[in-house]
């Protein structure tokens, strides 16, 4: 047997990242970083997947 199907890495996703100047929603802290950076938007909510 081969498994090298390893070649895509999917980054794990237990957060979301929610601007809550401009209603919009981020799935990476990179590009919610981004966003802040870019916008100078201060208001970064992050939501965890909780159970
Ligand atoms: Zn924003």
């Amino acid at each position: 047997m081969s498994s090298s199907s390893t070649s895509m890495t999917i980054e794990e996703i237990d957060r979301l990242f929610y601007c809550t100047e401009c209603k919009v929603v981020f799935l990476f802290s990179s590009d919610a970083i981004d966003h802040e950076t870019a916008s100078g938007h201060p208001r970064m909510q992050e939501m965890a997947f909780e159970e």
